[in-house]
């Protein structure tokens, strides 16, 4: 295959950098304690400088894999499948969903929402970013808003957030991993004064697992 035919086949969502695969049980947020199949896909901009997935950002560093053949492997462990990145929505998930939908399959993802919202989703778990804000039409779809708290500032800008999400939508504060003891107590004494709130912790790097 020449290099603009892999391209053509990326660019239709085809093809996209698989980073890892695993099933494990969701850590985080509405679904936190569910078993299910992550999908990684590589490629951010974003730049969060606290990310715990640095390793995703270069999309080059991950094999370009068929879309099918993600899907054949993520059908065979569970009944719910969640993308996650890196930032998923770098690519084109019309394909990747279109066909984890036609197996019967729930399908989540994780994003920062920073770029166009493609793709048939079940659960959109919005996670906003300051450095590149989500796009405008997500607000008014996404099922939970998951704030990551790394500094005070961070409850301004849940807020600024919240403000924009839909009425339905669930609110998180999540301590950024490496802040959490000094977090922790802010943020539980926020959610107690603002009980819109509800804490998200990262139970699966407690329970020692992907
Ligand atoms: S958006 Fe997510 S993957 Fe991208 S840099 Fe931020 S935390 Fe890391």
């Amino acid at each position: 295959m020449t290099r603009s035919e892999r391209q053509e086949l990326i660019d239709k969502g085809l093809l996209l950098p698989l980073m890892e695969e695993f099933y494990t049980i969701q850590g985080e947020g509405f679904h936190k304690g569910t078993a299910a199949y992550f999908i990684r896909i590589g490629g951010c901009d974003v730049g969060c400088h606290w990310c715990d997935v640095k390793e995703s950002w270069l999309a080059e560093l991950h094999p370009p894999t068929e879309t099918s053949k993600i899907v054949e492997n993520a059908a065979k462990f569970s009944n719910t499948i969640v993308v996650t990145g890196g930032e998923p929505l770098t690519w084109d998930m019309t394909q990747l969903t279109t066909q984890l939908k036609a197996k019967g399959l729930q399908v989540h993802i994780e994003t920062s929402g920073a770029y166009k919202l493609t793709g048939t989703w079940d659960w959109i778990c919005l996670s906003p970013k300051k450095l590149k804000l989500p796009t405008e039409e997500i607000y008014e779809l996404a099922n939970e808003l998951k704030m990551i708290v790394y500094n005070k500032d961070d409850f301004r800008f849940a807020e600024e957030q919240a403000s924009k999400v839909n009425k339905d939508c669930i609110l998180y504060l999540q301590p950024e991993w490496s802040r959490c003891e000094k977090m922790i107590p802010e943020i539980v004494d926020y959610v107690m004064a603002n009980p819109k709130w509800k804490v998200s912790l990262q139970t699966h790097k407690y329970l020692n697992i992907p």
